[in-house]
């Protein structure tokens, strides 16, 4: 086979960063890993035992396209409660990065502008560009803090789409309810779609994280159950919008992911009713211990939910310091991963005292 056979949207997207890492991380013998991004804890019992019965009552055919209808209502419900009056659809994804590429494939083509605060998850940038659409990258260094003038600043007639990811992947930012009423607002006078990424919104420690959908009806969400119920092998998440964008969603789902995997669907109902409270006070307390044992040593910024610290590497070569931080067993992921920038490196505390707690003394004698 030749690479001539490669479509060219795939000479765009470069994966090299996170393969390198990898590569690196290959040597490593007993290594003490805080590059996960994923809970530790395992996925609770009743979606277990309800994917289980789902399976053993023959429930494992394609599902409706959007979604097996208790599950579906159940979403719809709750967004209906959450944003009265707004006429949102919502409907259930293969899990939240089916509704990010649905999301794009339905609103970006050649050449469209895509606003993502850097650093960004990265998906975002890799999928825009298999649009065929073009990032427009707004720095938010040192702080993670959005600035919406910048946003602002960076709208030109191509503009298609702003994405927010709040609380963020992978600097743990999470955008105060000003801001994320200002960019709601923003978006709806400059006629921009806005699509707001929610999956870590169980996990805001210092209160509940805002979304923008409260302030315009247009926006985009797109949220999922794998990392608030550690469940993502299952591949279920969910989407709410206006009704006409969410048709063309499903409509694009039903020739590609089809729908959500039906026996996973039927977990992620029990899920529904399932207690979040103690995995997130868990990590509510990795967090604190993890900010205070650093803070001394290096600036900690926008430590405020999702399960990552995003920190700035001595002498400003993230690269380099991962490959130290290698040596030592330790594994975190150099910021050239998530941006255009590597100059800062994150930290999971997705995982348990100990292992955090051997990461932690590491990483301090290598800041010292
Ligand atoms: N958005 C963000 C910000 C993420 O960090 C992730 C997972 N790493 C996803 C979306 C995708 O999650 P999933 O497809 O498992 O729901």
């Amino acid at each position: 086979m030749s690479d001539a056979w490669l479509a060219d949207r795939m000479h765009r997207i470069d994966a090299s960063g996170i393969r390198k890492v990898f590569d690196l991380a290959a040597s490593m013998t007993d290594p003490v890993n805080l590059s996960i991004g994923q809970p530790h804890f395992p996925m609770p019992q009743p979606i277990a035992e309800a994917v289980k019965r789902a399976v053993d009552e023959g429930r494992n055919a394609y599902s409706q396209t959007q979604g097996i209808a208790p599950l579906r209502e159940a979403v719809q419900q709750r967004v209906e409660a959450a944003y009265p009056g707004q006429e949102r659809a919502a409907f259930i994804t293969s899990g939240t990065s089916g509704g990010l590429m649905l999301a794009l494939m339905t609103l970006v083509g050649p050449g469209d502008e895509v606003i993502v605060p850097d650093p960004w998850f990265v998906m975002y940038k890799h999928l825009t560009t298999a649009a065929g659409g073009v990032v427009v990258e707004v720095p938010t260094y040192p702080t993670f803090a959005i600035d919406v003038e910048a946003i602002a600043a960076a709208i030109t007639p191509k503009t298609k789409l702003i994405l927010l990811n709040s609380p963020a992947n992978p600097t743990g930012a999470v955008c105060d309810a000003k801001t994320v009423k200002a960019l709601a607002e923003l978006a709806a006078d400059r006629n921009v779609a806005l699509l707001s990424d929610e999956i870590y919104s169980a996990f805001s420690y210092d209160g509940p994280a805002a979304s923008p959908a409260a302030h315009n009806k247009d926006v985009i969400v797109i949220d999922g159950f794998s990392k608030s119920h550690s469940m993502t092998g299952h591949r279920v998440g969910w989407c709410h919008g206006p009704r006409h964008l969410v048709e063309q969603m499903i409509k694009l789902q039903q020739f590609s992911f089809v729908c959500s995997p039906q026996p996973s669907q039927w977990g992620a109902l029990a899920g529904m009713d399932v207690d979040l409270a103690e995995p997130v006070a868990a990590y509510r307390r990795n967090r604190d211990h993890a900010v205070a044992e650093l803070s001394p040593l290096v600036d900690v910024h926008s430590a405020d939910g999702a399960f990552y610290l995003f920190l700035p590497a001595p002498g400003g070569d993230a690269t380099a310091f991962v490959k130290r931080a290698i040596e030592r067993e330790l594994l975190i992921i150099p910021g050239n991963v998530f941006s255009s920038r590597d100059t800062h490196f994150r930290v999971s505390y997705a995982t348990d005292e100990n292992t955090l707690d051997r990461g932690l003394e590491i990483l301090k004698s290598l800041l010292r």
